[in-house]
């Protein structure tokens, strides 16, 4: 099935103006055999968000090879910047974005290029992303003559605690920038398909610290107590409600409530309970009325039992909305390259998080789902592999886009 999905009918000579599928497919077929050996060299040697020290100068030197018009390091942490100028005349900055961490878990993949980090690995497939925005560039350098403005690749650490954009951005990463894209390895697609829509693609997703200070007590006598567990229960039950009665039910958000710590023994009231939670939106609006919100419950709550709390709202990482006119140049690119029946229109967004949201503060882009085969474990577990592959064919989408999206504002 895969394999039919792949055999689908390509676009030949519709890529843009001045680029010919051939030798872009040519190029795709002379980078892919190291495309290849360095994602297995990054599955292989996988480091932890903010720690991407031996990648990011791994990468960097290959990048180097290419003889790119730049290759910065150092940006945002273990960021890496390059740049490659056409010689097609000036133009505008298209930026395309790859990230590089890897997640503390122990693969239980038997591969030859399985982590020999013990307890990380590659388990949200940015091995794969890195390769093929390393792949993009390898081919674009073959095909400079033919590219009307520059190209800018990021190779962002950091995404999986979603800080690393935000570093890169403030360190100039998106300066001059006209339009960006990047992908996501899904495996809940068939390889040879993408996903993508217009508008909110994945969610915001900030996080909220919350302590109940109770009084301690024996067990026994629970009468001289402020009991922070009961407290803090209520408050769990009551923060609820904040989505099911306050938010309209066409309007999506959540409220997790994921940690709740408290007590030590059988026979003990403690101090205090501590609660730890994420919140999820699609809409800003609703992502800056949210935190007042948990207040006044847990506030409301705390105050009815006795209890104090302390509450500390932490603002991660926004929405990530799709900018119309970028995703229907996907969409074109996805159908020509796949066959139409090979893009799906997604309905619904995703209530995950990505720091690529960040970068759509700077400029309009858009992300989209990469198929990298329905058989595939999910992501995050100890089974993912994002697979050899996807590769070719997340290299062409972008190597296409970037340069239909160039042609586009040279002719406009
Ligand atoms: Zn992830
Ligand atoms: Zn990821």
């Amino acid at each position: 099935m895969q394999e039919s999905v792949r055999d689908a009918p390509k676009g030949h000579g519709v890529t843009s103006q001045t680029v010919q599928s051939g030798s872009l497919q040519e190029a795709v077929r002379a980078v892919l055999p190291e495309v290849v050996a360095l994602r297995h060299h990054l599955h292989q040697h996988p480091e932890l968000s903010g720690q991407e020290e031996r990648t990011a100068a791994h990468v960097a030197e290959r990048l180097r090879a290419l003889k790119l018009d730049l290759v910065r390091e150092g940006v945002g942490g273990f960021g890496i910047v390059a740049e490659l100028q056409g010689g097609a005349g000036a133009g505008p900055v298209f930026a395309l974005r790859a990230d590089m961490d890897a997640l503390p878990i122990s693969e239980e993949n038997d591969v030859p290029y399985r982590s020999c980090v013990p307890g990380v690995m590659h388990a949200c497939g940015h091995d794969g992303h890195t390769a093929i925005l390393y792949g993009v560039a390898a081919v674009l350098a073959r095909l400079r003559e033919q590219i009307p403005g520059t190209i800018r690749f990021l190779f962002q650490p950091a995404e999986e605690n979603v800080t690393g954009a935000a570093r890169m951005c403030a360190e100039g990463a998106m300066d001059g920038v006209g339009a960006i894209v990047a992908l996501h390895g899904w495996p809940g697609l068939p390889v040879g398909q993408i996903g993508v829509r217009s508008g909110p693609m994945m969610a915001s997703s900030d996080t909220f610290d919350l302590v109940v200070h109770g009084r301690g007590a024996h067990a026994a006598m629970p009468h001289v107590s402020v009991d922070p567990i009961v407290a803090g229960a209520q408050v769990v039950l009551a923060l609820q409600t904040l989505v099911s009665r306050e938010v309209p039910a066409t309007e999506a958000a959540v409220v997790t409530v994921s940690q709740f710590h408290a007590g030590t023994t059988h026979n003990i009231i403690p101090e205090t309970a501590r609660i730890q939670g994420t919140v999820r939106c699609l809409s800003a609006s609703l992502r800056a009325a949210l935190p007042e919100r948990i207040e006044r419950v847990v506030a409301g709550v705390c105050g009815a039992m006795r209890a104090r709390y302390t509450l500390n709202y932490h603002f991660g990482t926004g929405v990530t909305v799709n900018d119309p006119e970028v995703t229907t140049r996907l969409v074109e690119v996805g159908q020509e390259v796949l066959g139409a029946s090979n893009v799906v229109v997604l309905d619904t967004p995703s209530m995950g998080a990505e720091d690529f949201s960040v970068y759509l503060e700077h400029a309009p882009g858009a992300m989209f789902r990469l198929g990298v085969g329905t058989d595939r474990p999910p992501l995050h577990t100890p089974w993912y592999d994002f697979g050899d592959e996807p590769l070719p064919i997340g290299i062409e989408l972008l190597v296409r886009v970037a340069l239909r999206s160039l042609n586009a504002a040279v002719a406009g």
